[in-house]
């Protein structure tokens, strides 16, 4: 079979590509050795798809070049993405940070896609693996439904995260095969393990959040933090995982927004506990953990300022050191992949070999948790559309 564009990678920026390569009158076949399309798709966002940001800007975006994403993301917005939304009336709301999710269901963004692909002459085909790809003139692949020759081959097998989901390498294997770079990968928006002795008693609080400000590698997010029977978890963790290297410490200010030295130092006549003070502030549980760790509480009134001092530093620059992530398993995305510097930002082409094309997560661009991800899986799957 002879086609335009041969696209390996049903998923959101595969099908995306797809649509604008076929809407060009170009002969497209997309192929997923999955049995469902855009399986990630429709477990995402808790089964309602944060399909992407408001707010979405370069600055959300991990790479080791954060000039690379700014044209894809400029010619197709989130507000694009919003306009097909409407034109299939999938009702969606708002969240907090500029999230935008499905009122009803994921599955409804794959229906738009599939849809999208139908009218724009789009052939998808599932249960396909690629065994082999050459190149002479054009890209000649070896597949489970025979021999394939594309003038455009497009890579858009994703990352590696959740393998369960049909995730693989085939795409770094691929880059690897044709010469690029690829920028070593690791899990993010993933919780962390900690297993130092002094985290046990923490390991005890699985289930209880708190308002918290971490920080790691010189950026910080606020948001809440989830204890789990691992270590910790909740969306202010899952975004410092992406930018965590192992043997990285992490500071956590637990009273984000607060003087938290102004409000001892206010209490510093009183007979109450400092437990009892701090209960006001934090979970009770978290507090005697915290407790059983440092000294134990005694009345305000018996504590000098500079131990107040000590007590709020530490309360506001809580060190800790993970001992790894939850892994491909557990994270919703990979940071790394392919060389940004292997591609044109423009069309996501590969400088060194003419018609191929990398999309998507299997990119070196990684989003923030919040819709960014798709985001960039819409805007560079678009601007490959524009080109094959
Ligand atoms: C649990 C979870 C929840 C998430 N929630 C959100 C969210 O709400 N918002 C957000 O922005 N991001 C979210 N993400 C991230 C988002 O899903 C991905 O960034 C996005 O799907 C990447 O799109 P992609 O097209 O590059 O890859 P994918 O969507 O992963 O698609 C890749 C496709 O390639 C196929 N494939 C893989 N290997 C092969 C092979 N060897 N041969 C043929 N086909 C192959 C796969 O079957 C798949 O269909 C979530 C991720 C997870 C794991």
């Amino acid at each position: 079979m002879n086609k335009d564009v041969v696209i390996i990678g049903a998923g959101a920026a595969g099908l995306m590509c797809a649509i604008e390569a076929g809407k060009r009158g170009r002969s497209v076949l997309v192929l997923d050795h999955a049995r469902q399309i855009g399986k990630k798709i429709r477990i995402s966002g808790g089964g309602r798809c944060n399909f992407t940001n408001r707010n979405a800007s370069p600055a959300n975006f991990i790479s080791q070049n954060p000039h690379f994403c700014k044209s894809a993301l400029a010619r197709f917005t989130p507000t694009d993405f919003i306009s097909l939304i409407n034109k299939h009336s999938i009702s969606f709301h708002e969240r907090n940070h500029g999230q935008l999710f499905c009122d009803d269901s994921a599955d409804q963004i794959v229906r738009m896609l599939t849809q999208e692909c139908k009218l724009a002459g789009v052939e998808i085909q599932t249960e396909c693996e690629v065994h082999n790809i050459t190149k002479a003139q054009d890209f000649q692949l070896q597949t489970t439904i025979g021999p394939l020759t594309a003038s455009s081959l497009v890579i858009a097998t994703g990352g590696l995260s959740i393998p369960k989901s049909g995730a693989t390498n085939f795409g770094l294997k691929a880059a690897e095969q044709f010469g690029l770079n690829i920028i070593p990968s690791r899990p993010g928006l993933v919780p962390l393990k900690f297993a130092s002795d002094d985290f046990k008693p923490f390991l005890e609080l699985s289930g209880i959040s708190v308002d918290a400000e971490v920080h790691c590698n010189g950026i910080s997010f606020r948001e809440n933090i989830l204890f789990t029977h691992r270590g910790l978890s909740g969306p202010a963790i899952l975004q410092i995982s992406s930018y965590w290297i192992q043997g990285d410490s992490l500071s956590i200010n637990l009273f984000p927004g607060r003087d938290i030295l102004a409000l001892l130092h206010a209490q510093q006549q009183s007979k109450k506990q400092l437990l009892t003070i701090l209960d006001q502030f934090l979970p009770a549980r978290f507090n005697q953990a915290w407790f059983s760790q440092t000294s134990s509480s005694k009345p305000m009134n018996r504590y000098s300022p500079g131990e107040l001092k000590s007590i709020a530093a530490a309360l506001t620059h809580w060190l800790l050191t993970p001992t790894g992530t939850e892994g491909y398993e557990k994270a919703e995305v990979t940071v790394g992949g392919v060389d940004t510097g292997e591609l044109s930002s423009k069309t996501m082409e590969s400088k060194k070999i003419p018609g191929l094309y990398f999309i998507g997560e299997l990119v070196d661009v990684t989003g923030w948790l919040g819709g960014y991800n798709f985001q960039w899986a819409w805007s560079s799957g678009w601007a490959a559309g524009q080109a094959v």
